[in-house]
């Protein structure tokens, strides 16, 4: 578990920007809100290993949650921010292409 900005960050986190057991490559900072329990980690992995209860996605259509943390700067983006971008609202970091892959873990299919 780690701070990041006013932020408590659970999970199998490995360093100070988000990055955890599972993922850990030079982009993979970023953290998730999940829904089901209000709880930041940084992937759906931590989540599943350290909850007591099944993941639940965002809604299709909820757009406005800060529901995404970047590692780098400790703010929140949207979201909307996030699904229409590959890169940090507010410090324009990167975020790893390849998370786009697994949004249907976290996010149910937008319409
Ligand atoms: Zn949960
Ligand atoms: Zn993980
Ligand atoms: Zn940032």
């Amino acid at each position: 578990m780690i701070r990041v900005g006013s932020h408590t960050v659970r999970g199998a986190v490995v360093d100070a920007q988000t990055r955890c057991a599972h993922w850990a490559g030079p982009h993979d900072v970023l953290a998730i809100l999940f829904p089901c329990c209000g709880r930041w980690y940084p992937c759906h992995a931590c989540h599943e290993e350290e909850a007591d209860h099944p993941a639940r996605r965002w809604p299709a259509g909820v757009r406005e949650p800060q529901a995404l943390l970047c590692g780098v700067c400790g703010e929140t983006s949207s979201i909307a921010e996030y699904l229409d971008a590959s890169a940090c609202a507010r410090c324009g970091g990167a975020f790893n292409p390849r998370c786009s892959l697994h949004h249907h873990l976290y996010f149910a299919p937008q319409r």
